[in-house]
């Protein structure tokens, strides 16, 4: 059976594309890239030199990107307003931002005052079992939700089924189990992290390595 996918744009995109169509509107023309498209299948089939079509393109629009770098309006990428004053600087609103990750807390003065915290749900109807504080309602890497205590890690009270009033505290065994569970998860994503710096390090070389030789080729 299929499943219907939908996908939804982020403010991030609609802003990009939105700022695009308003600074770029002849490269992002229908007729531009119908023409581009035809053109460059004429250089495929040599009847065009690319040279050319190139250079007809690549003028105009350097000018362009460059009268855009000097003259074009940074844009304000749409914040959430929270009413809340931002606990570092005292003085800029709390605004809600889209990140890569998803949504958090923000000083609405940014890059000025750089304050960002996750947002916190709190589940208000128990506090945690085993040390009274309160209950958050967060999720995991992969959109699974569960409820945690707020104290985490020095609280390691976790668990995927809605709190209730007559939840136990944890015994001693789960606890232990608990972290080492804790402890083995942890390990594997400071591995991944490790695994992922290092293949990013290699891969910055790489193009080090072939600027360089490109450079030497020039010379
Ligand atoms: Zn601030
Ligand atoms: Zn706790």
């Amino acid at each position: 059976m299929l499943y219907p996918v939908m996908f939804f744009a982020t403010t991030i995109g609609k802003t990009v594309s939105d700022f695009l169509v308003k600074n770029f509107p002849d490269q992002l023309d229908y007729e531009f890239t119908a023409e581009m498209e035809e053109r460059l299948d004429k250089v495929a089939h040599r009847k065009l030199k690319w040279q050319g079509v190139l250079s007809k393109f690549y003028g105009p629009f350097a000018r362009r990107v460059k009268q855009v770098e000097e003259k074009g309006k940074r844009v304000k990428i749409k914040t959430e307003k929270t009413g809340k004053k931002c606990p570092k600087c005292k003085k800029g609103e709390l605004v809600i931002r889209e990140g890569k990750f998803g949504k958090f807390l923000s000083c609405g003065t940014f890059p000025k005052c750089k304050y960002s915290a996750p947002i916190v749900n709190y589940f208000r109807a128990i506090r945690c079992p085993d040390c009274k504080a309160r209950i958050v309602i967060r999720k995991t890497r992969k959109g699974r939700e569960f409820y945690g205590c707020e104290k985490y890690p020095e609280c390691e009270w976790a668990s995927w089924k809605k709190p209730t009033k007559g939840m136990k505290k944890t015994t001693k065994k789960e606890k232990e189990k608990r972290t080492r569970r804790n402890n083995k998860r942890r390990r594997e994503i400071e591995k991944k992290k490790a695994e992922m710096e290092k293949a990013e390090a290699k891969k910055k070389k790489e193009v080090e390595k072939a600027k360089e030789e490109e450079k030497k080729e020039v010379e």
